[in-house]
């Protein structure tokens, strides 16, 4: 049965008010709550796995933040950590230990980077690897997949149009098409699509970029055996291969979709899990991939708020938790065990619907495919049924991302009590939305 409509009044008025000063009445467009039902909720505070909007809704909170928040809001020692830097200093536009110590605890667990550079966000850790790239093969094409979301920097801006090999299409006006052309867009897990762009651009390609395991655009697991064909392709071809970890990393494991692949990229890129939260992206490589960037070598790339000492507090009590043994374990067994119970719910009332897992992400789909691996296989008047369970999570308690193409994210604070009351939450939304 429909649950009522949750009071929205408040978050309404401030909507209303917001749109004189923002477009869309948002500062980024998914908040905006276009593809599902009602006005954006205006969050007024998050503790533990728990959220309040401004009319004193309470949700359990499965976006996290678009994932970051993976010890849950408001983490005492990330609050501590951040507290004691604030008495400090919030911004010196100069070096300070405290970026030598976070750097030395993700260098030192993470065997596939050997240097770093701490950025503010993950389009520009992204934008900074795309230019690395091009700057270190001395070429300009990049190729990447439908399907995954690189940030909002122009190269990474375009998207695929029909046939198997597509120029980029800018998704957004204000893109040159000259940049966009430097974009060549494929489907994934297609192999002959990626060969013949090396066959069409012979010595053309800078870089070949993935997300770690793409989560943007549904949760679109790939397997291993293609991760090891675009590392040879590129190996073969003098280009580089990029893994977008701005999900992934410290997400899937400490070392990422990397070390789930057990595949050794080029460069790798991080976003704001690094930071427990604070606006802090990173990009690393080899030594020697690194020394291109400036001031040692010819790439520039520069930041006044890079490694910013409050981003950089949170961000090492953070990853000091992560990085203690059995983290990332208990998180997943906690993450398969809710995926099993709902899947048994699925299937024994014959829904269409699969629940797609890794590590701690879930996405739902709703279709009967038993696999998804590329985004043309997602069909979007599917969206409509989420766009169903989202009011009634929403209208019961739970908390997801504005959109069925996002995935849903796990934190370490999530209690048994409150993924029980989840459960059952989810799977009343679910029969509503097959009613
Ligand atoms: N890359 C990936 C894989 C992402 O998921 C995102 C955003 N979630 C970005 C890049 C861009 O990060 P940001 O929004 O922090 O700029």
């Amino acid at each position: 049965m429909k649950a009522q409509d949750i009071c929205r009044e408040k978050s309404a008025e401030l909507f209303e008010k917001a749109k004189n000063y923002f477009p869309g009445g948002v500062n980024s467009p998914v908040r905006a709550f276009k593809s599902v039902y009602g006005t954006p909720l205006f969050i007024e505070r998050g503790d533990k796995a728990h959220l309040w909007d401004a009319d004193g809704n309470e949700f359990i909170d499965f976006c996290c933040s678009w994932g970051p928040l993976i010890l849950g809001h408001n983490n005492p020692q990330i609050r501590e950590a951040v507290e004691a830097q604030l008495g400090k200093g919030l911004s010196f536009g100069a070096p300070t230990a405290l970026e030598n110590e976070l750097a030395d605890l993700i260098i030192s667990n993470n065997k596939y980077i050997e240097k770093i550079r701490f950025v503010s966000s993950g389009t520009e850790a992204v934008m900074s690897a795309i230019r690395l790239a091009r700057g270190y093969t001395k070429r300009d094409k990049i190729v990447k997949f439908e399907g995954c979301y690189h940030g909002h920097s122009d190269s990474l801006l375009v998207k695929a149009g029909s046939g198997l090999v597509t120029f980029g299409e800018t998704s957004s006006a204000g893109v040159p098409k000259a940049f966009a052309d430097e974009t060549i867009v494929i489907g994934l897990n297609d192999k002959a699509a990626l060969e013949q762009v090396f066959v069409d651009f012979k010595d053309q390609i800078a870089a070949v970029i993935i997300e770690g395991v793409p989560a943007n655009n549904g949760l679109l697991i790939q397997d291993k055996e293609y991760i090891q064909f675009l590392r040879d392709i590129t190996a073969s071809n003098g280009s580089l291969l990029i893994f977008d970890e701005v999900i992934t990393g410290f997400r899937l494991g400490f070392e990422g979709a990397a070390k789930y692949y057990d595949i050794q990229p080029d460069i790798l890129t991080y976003g704001k899990i690094i930071g427990g939260g604070m606006p802090v992206g990173a990009y690393g490589a080899s030594a020697e991939i690194m020394g291109h960037i400036s001031p040692d070598g010819g790439v520039y790339q520069a930041g006044t708020l890079s490694g910013n000492p409050v981003a950089m507090a949170a961000g090492i009590a953070a990853l000091s938790i992560l990085a203690q043994p059995g983290f990332y374990e208990k998180l997943e067994s906690t993450t398969q065990a809710f995926v099993e119970e709902l899947r048994g719910f699925i299937a024994d009332n014959d829904l269409v619907v699969k629940i797609f897992t890794i590590g701690s992400i879930f996405w739902f789909a709703f279709t009967a495919q038993e696999n998804i691996q590329t985004a043309a296989q997602i069909d979007p008047a599917s969206m409509e049924k989420y766009k169903i369970m989202h009011r009634e999570l929403l209208n019961r308690g739970v908390y997801f991302g504005p959109s069925g193409y996002e995935v849903g994210f796990i934190s370490a604070a999530h209690t048994k009590e409150d993924l029980q009351t989840a459960l059952a939450v989810i799977k009343d939304s679910l029969l509503v939305a097959f009613a």
